[in-house]
């Protein structure tokens, strides 16, 4: 599918938002789907059709005005794209929505194929939670296999009297219990596949989260060489495995020992991927239009040592943040999402700062957030 084409896009978020720049910088039209108005992506497409994922009526009159149809959203039933399948190419294929968006599924699938993943059970009421957490060891997690993202729907359990609680508040008929993973660090590689099975994949970058949402991502990750290459190598084994055909993200765990624990899958562009937009020859967002259309991929080659801190809606607590004081470097590039409604947590925007070395940047970067808040203290924080 050529420049001049239609892409249609699932879900109206920042990754759509960045995901439509890219494809109508190369000249492709944007038709958005997402249930509220005005949306991130939206504002950057040609058209916004403002329905429920549901809606297979929308769904259907949305697919046949596109010539191909992707994601930046995982939380689409399986139901809404079996219906646009037929009518267009999805991609990636449905199947790989219905792995990705279910953790019990996610693991099941990855502990198939070989690769490592966390010890961990699905339990289906809260006295199993209880014996099997019991028999697992503690500390443990409890994540709802459903519909999780940024630490929503999961409770670190302390002890057995813990997990009746963690239960009742996650409110859903299936889990998954997880081992306590005690992590030197965590890392993600994002790569993209195309339709003729070529893969590339990004550096791997190093992600620090708060409050189990992302904070900061640095690019490329301060691990050993060997364990970058192994989790790019994992990466692209997983993106064959699954035969996707569009972008991949896979965060792991670096265990004590240097090893790799894979945590999370995720079909589609990934927020510690992010660095790539301002970093790389080829963004992710790029990436993913480039796979999805049939074409070549581009160069995922990493330009600079980058820098990502992502900008929740706590940043507005005093007001407008002072923008102009956090681009007093040259260096720091700036991204909103054109969202009115600023909520604690909500993610509005994000910063980078690229520099010529990875500790230049960490550095630059903890001043530019210092600038921003006019807080000298955030300094120590990052
Ligand atoms: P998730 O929503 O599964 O990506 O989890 C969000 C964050 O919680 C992860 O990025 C980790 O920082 C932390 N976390 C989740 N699962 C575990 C685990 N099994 N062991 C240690 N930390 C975890």
């Amino acid at each position: 599918m050529l420049p001049g084409g239609t892409v249609g896009l699932i879900g109206g978020g920042q990754l759509g938002r960045m995901f439509a720049i890219a494809a109508r910088r190369m000249g492709y039209r944007v038709h958005t789907l997402e249930p509220a108005p005005d949306s991130p992506a939206g504002q950057i497409s040609d058209r916004e059709i403002s329905a429920a994922y549901d809606d297979l009526e929308k769904l259907g009159e949305f697919a046949r005005g596109v010539d191909v149809v992707t994601f930046e959203f995982e939380n689409i039933s399986s139901a809404a794209l079996e219906h646009v399948a037929p009518l267009r190419p999805v991609r990636p294929r449905p199947e790989v929505l219905h792995i990705c968006q279910n953790r019990a599924r996610e693991k099941e699938f990855l502990q198939r194929h070989g690769f490592p993943v966390a010890g961990h059970r699905v339990v289906e009421s809260a006295a199993e939670a209880a014996a099997e957490a019991a028999a697992m060891g503690f500390p443990c997690v409890l994540k709802t296999a459903d519909f999780g993202y940024d630490g929503k729907g999961q409770s670190k359990l302390g002890s057995a009297a813990d997990a009746s609680e963690a239960w009742t508040r996650l409110g859903a008929p299936r889990a998954v219990l997880e081992e306590w993973v005690d992590f030197r660090c965590e890392i993600s590689v994002v790569c993209a596949r195309d339709a003729s099975g070529r893969v590339e994949s990004f550096p791997p970058s190093e992600n620090l989260h708060r409050n189990h949402i992302l904070y900061r991502s640095v690019a490329p990750a301060r691990v050993d060489p060997s364990i970058a290459r192994e989790a790019e190598l994992l990466a692209v084994r997983i993106a064959r495995a699954l035969d996707v055909v569009g972008l991949l993200a896979v965060e792991f765990f670096v265990r004590r020992d240097g090893s790799l624990v894979i945590n999370e899958l995720a079909p589609r562009p990934h927020n510690s991927g992010h660095f790539t937009f301002d970093a790389c020859a080829t963004s992710q967002f790029e990436q993913q239009l480039r796979a999805v259309c049939g074409l070549p991929l581009g160069s995922p080659r990493l330009l600079t040592p980058a820098v990502m801190v992502n900008l929740l809606g706590d940043a507005w607590a005093d007001g407008e943040p002072d923008w102009a004081a956090l681009l007093s470097d040259p260096d720091v590039k700036l991204h909103l999402y054109g969202k009115s409604e600023v909520r604690p947590g909500r993610k509005m925007g994000h910063f980078c700062v690229l520099k010529p070395t990875v500790e230049e940047a960490v550095q630059a970067a903890a001043e530019a957030e210092a600038r921003l808040f006019g807080r000298a203290e955030t300094l120590h924080r990052a």
